[in-house]
């Protein structure tokens, strides 16, 4: 194992993430969750919003940051770290200039597997209504019949529409790198010097239909895919906490 400098200290014990089916609230306050959705299971997709809106006289209507995890069923992590973002802007530890919507586990079937495709054997990072969609996919990417075809898509694309979101950060593993879509080569360098990970516009193989093609590439709305390391999260807690607080600092 190489030599992390936040390898854990004294105290620390990097076991394994704990599946969304641990905590169904993930540290987060039950009231303030807001449901968007269901998974083909059944299993709850909610959202929480954190922050205040912009006023009116600064620009208007509230630039809203979405962080979303879990979109894969195999990197707990991104759960984890998304929760745990949540509970620092639930006690003050971070603020953001605006509001910030978070979605901890879009893929709950999968992470209650722990696979990373949904419970119908979908790549949900392949079903978004990207120009890039395509129906011809590689094995264990099936991007669903079309576009937005599954409830989890959906439901992640209508909290997008209705809440005007202006920039998005999607947390997967295992590249310890910060992959960007869009106009967020310099989002990406920032929040790469706070964290050590390297900033990459691409991750060298082509994701069509993916959160990033559709919004980062089509829409123009800056994206970054923060890919965590391939530990638990515990084994890299606080660089993963530089690099998100430092992603809030985003100004849209
Ligand atoms: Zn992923």
């Amino acid at each position: 194992m190489p030599d992390h400098p936040d390898d854990g200290g004294p105290g620390s014990d990097p076991g394994p993430d704990p599946g969304p089916d641990a905590d169904p609230w993930f540290g987060l306050a039950p009231d303030r969750a807001r449901r968007i959705g269901a998974s083909v299971e059944g299993r709850a997709i909610d959202a929480w919003c954190f922050g205040v809106a912009r006023a009116a006289s600064d620009g208007g209507g509230p630039p809203s940051l979405l962080v979303v995890g879990g979109v894969h069923g195999d990197e707990p992590s991104s759960v984890g770290a998304t929760a745990e973002l949540g509970q620092r802007l639930a006690d003050g530890d971070v603020r953001a200039a605006g509001l910030v919507w978070l979605v901890p586990a879009l893929n709950p079937d999968g992470l209650a597997r722990g696979q990373k495709n949904s419970a119908r054997d979908v790549d949900l990072n392949r079903n978004f209504p990207a120009s890039s969609f395509s129906s011809r996919y590689q094995p264990g990417y099936f991007p669903g019949p079309h576009p937005l075809s599954e409830p989890e898509t959906s439901a992640l694309a209508g909290l997008i529409e209705q809440e005007k979101i202006a920039a998005v950060v999607a947390v997967h593993a295992p590249f310890a790198c910060v992959n960007y879509d869009g106009p967020a080569a310099e989002w990406a360098g920032r929040v790469a010097a706070a964290s050590g990970w390297p900033a990459r516009a691409d991750l060298g193989y082509p994701t069509p239909g993916s959160l990033g093609s559709w919004l980062g590439i089509d829409r123009r709305i800056p994206i970054l895919t923060l890919e965590l390391p391939p530990r638990p999260l515990a084994s890299f807690r606080d660089t993963c906490r530089i690099a998100l607080d430092e992603a809030l600092r985003v100004v849209l």
